[in-house]
């Protein structure tokens, strides 16, 4: 194969991942053993001596393949896929963690984030603190006796972004691993680990895949810390990446950098004009440059209206904006907070960290972006009052 050496993202997640004899994807290894030529090639995989595949729950050429096209995506030394983010999550929180230890984390982090948090690990006598963005960046003994701060930049929900580097030096200050889930920017818009992050998360399910047709994690780090995962929480817990799904997720890495280019045109044209709207009381969207290392918007998105506009109507008035969770995908999606507001149980972090019932959340799918405008005010037009 020619030299493909290069710095552009674009141009590397096109070049890589090639299969044998032309194939310019990657083969499906959907099988779940690889057996061994040998006894002393049997053995030399036991003891250690090789690192040839043997079993698909640890190891699998198109899972590998997958993980390293991520780690070169972010600038990490290795990465490893789960099942769903929350595969990813919970197996990268479950590797550093014992009772007793203690979590920094930040309001309006992911809600089944918050869960795990709540209903997985204090019960076993780890206890999160959720704190304020600017707290992790300015207060000097936030994370003094703090195991691991687990961020998010942007956040969920509310997006609001935070000053990595600063907060990568206190946590270094304190010896505290920092973890941060990056689904929301994508390496496209925001690398953490060259930002000073130990770790990054991804569900994958959303812009990786980018096709809605996927559920899928990963993390990055690291040789030492993704080998404390490869050691730990992927073989013990077992929520490994099945080989299709990597494929899929090649599939989507292809074109990453053209799916957040054509999402950050839409979102830059829905924040300027949702921001020129008189009802309209806050666009939660950071742009390129609001912190250090950000370097574009993606098109998730949440707009706080003031109380003219009936958010059940505007809902149902959209065409090109499917009701639903989830986001990242090629199609638009509204979720609206009162929707949020309303799930059932007590561990609800929209109303624990509050959020506002006139908000809804965006995510701009790849459609044209004046067809989703002129959805967008024409369903505002019918829903105000
Ligand atoms: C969806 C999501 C997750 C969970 O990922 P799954 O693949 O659904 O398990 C984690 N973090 C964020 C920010 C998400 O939006």
């Amino acid at each position: 194969m020619p030299d493909k050496t290069t710095d552009d993202l674009a141009t590397r997640l096109t070049a890589i991942a090639e299969g044998a004899g032309g194939s310019i994807t990657p083969p499906i290894v959907q099988t779940s053993l690889f057996a061994f030529d040998s006894f002393d090639d049997f053995k030399a995989r036991m003891d250690g001596s090789s690192d040839a595949p043997m079993y698909t729950r640890v190891q699998n050429p198109t899972v590998a393949a997958f993980e390293a096209m991520m780690a070169d995506a972010e600038g990490g030394e290795a990465a490893v896929g789960f099942a769903s983010g929350m595969g990813a999550i919970s197996a990268a929180l479950m590797a550093f963690l014992r009772p007793g230890d203690r979590v920094a984390c930040v309001e309006h982090v992911y809600p089944d984030s918050y869960r795990f948090m709540e209903r997985i690990l204090r019960p076993f006598g780890i206890e999160t603190t959720y704190h304020p963005l600017r707290a992790f960046e300015d207060d000097p003994d936030l994370l003094k006796g703090v195991k691991i701060a687990y961020l998010e930049s942007p956040t969920s929900v509310v997006f609001q972004a935070m000053n990595l580097p600063k907060v990568a030096a206190q946590a270094k200050r304190h010896g505290a691993v920092t973890m941060i889930d990056n689904s929301w920017a994508t390496p496209v818009f925001q690398r953490p680990i060259e930002l000073g992050i130990d770790i990054v998360i991804h569900s994958a399910s959303k812009y990786i895949s980018g096709h809605s047709d996927t559920v899928a994690g990963v993390v990055i780090g690291s040789k030492d810390h993704i080998g404390r995962l490869r050691d730990l929480s992927l073989p013990l817990f077992g929520a490994k990446l099945a080989p299709f799904e990597a494929w899929l997720l090649i599939r989507g890495l292809r074109t990453l950098v053209p799916r957040m280019r054509q999402h950050r045109a839409t979102a830059d044209l829905f924040a300027d004009r949702f921001a020129a709207l008189p009802f309209v009381r806050r666009v939660n969207s950071p742009t390129a440059n609001t912190v250090p290392g950000l370097t574009g918007r993606s098109g998730l998105m949440s707009v706080e209206f003031d109380e003219s506009v009936n958010i059940p109507k505007l809902a149902d008035a959209l065409r090109f904006f499917r009701l639903g969770v989830s986001w990242g995908g090629f199609e638009s999606l509204i979720l609206p907070a009162q929707v949020g507001l309303a799930q059932a149980g007590e561990f609800n972090s929209m109303r624990k960290f509050g959020v506002p019932s006139t908000l809804v959340r965006l995510s701009l799918g790849l459609e044209d972006a004046e067809d989703l405008w002129a959805d967008m005010s024409a369903a505002l037009a019918t829903s105000r009052t």
